[in-house]
């Protein structure tokens, strides 16, 4: 159990890349504290069954990302039930595409806030607990968009960029105090995020959902696959771990090749 005694909030984690990453920091020993929208029902069964299953404690706040005020709650609530925490995962976020000229002003201002200002105040809220313990685990979860761009996807591809903008500060900034700050770019992942994509882009171009995900989502990636939440999943552990003491600032990617054309 690599992650004993260590907790973890992960924001966004009721869906996709971020509830696996509280998984697989949950199985290797973690308090962890679940975050994002649904179905109350669904979110106290995964709830509920993975503290079951994990022998950790597991928490959900309901927290709108896009909410400095509840952010700053969520913080508070998690380290007053863990008595600290640890490691934070930075992954909520939204997406909406459209060309510059039609691009709503509230999509802009949101996919901002909570795929960028979040992290920033989560950031802020906890780093005064990881300095007085000298430790801490930021991960942030960017994608090949904070590294490239594509047509239009002006809000998220600006987000992206400055998640891994901040990650990189945070790492420099925060070195000396034991804490460590990583930003991982993900290629395509299947996610409720995607398959949205996947349907709207389908209608859009007037082609099949296989050729979307063919010569659309996928062209560039070269090994031809989606990327796994397991992975991912692993990779976040990793870098929560001791072994990973080294290892900041970096923007890591795991695209299956797709940022180095
Ligand atoms: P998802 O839609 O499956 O999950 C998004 C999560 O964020 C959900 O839990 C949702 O409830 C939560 N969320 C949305 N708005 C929120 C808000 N205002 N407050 C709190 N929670 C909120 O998406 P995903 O594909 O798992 O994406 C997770 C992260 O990974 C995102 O930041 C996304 O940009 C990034 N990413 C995804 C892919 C991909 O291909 N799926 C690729 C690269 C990066």
């Amino acid at each position: 159990m690599q992650l004993k005694h260590k907790s973890a909030i992960v924001t966004g984690s009721t869906s996709g890349i971020g509830l696996g990453i509280a998984r697989a920091l949950a199985q290797a020993g973690a308090d962890v504290m679940l975050n994002g929208f649904g179905n109350a029902d669904e979110i106290e069964f995964t709830r509920g069954a993975l503290q079951r299953e994990c022998g950790v404690k597991v928490l959900y706040s309901g927290a709108d990302m896009s909410r400095p005020e509840q952010i700053r709650a969520m913080a508070e609530q998690a380290a007053a039930q863990f008595d600290k925490v640890d490691i934070i995962v930075n992954n909520a976020g939204i997406q909406h595409v459209a060309p510059i000229e039609s691009f709503p002003e509230e999509k802009w201002d949101a996919v901002l806030a909570i795929n960028l200002s979040s992290a920033f105040h989560l950031i802020k809220a906890v780093v005064p607990g990881m300095k007085a313990r000298k430790f801490g685990r930021i991960i942030n979860v960017a994608s090949a968009h904070g590294l490239t761009a594509s047509p239009f996807k002006a809000a998220y591809v600006a987000a992206k960029h400055g998640m891994v903008g901040l990650g990189k500060t945070m790492g420099i900034e925060l070195a000396p105090f034991g804490i460590t700050c990583n930003t991982i770019c993900p290629g395509y992942v299947k996610t409720p995020l995607v398959d949205k994509q996947i349907a709207d882009q389908a209608r859009a171009h007037g082609i099949s959902p296989e050729h979307v995900v063919r010569d659309v989502l996928l062209v560039h990636q070269a090994r031809k696959e989606f990327v796994r939440v397991e992975e991912l999943a692993a990779l976040a552990v990793f870098l929560s771990s001791d072994a990973a003491a080294s290892m900041t600032a970096a923007a890591i990617t795991m695209d299956g090749g797709w940022t180095q054309h």
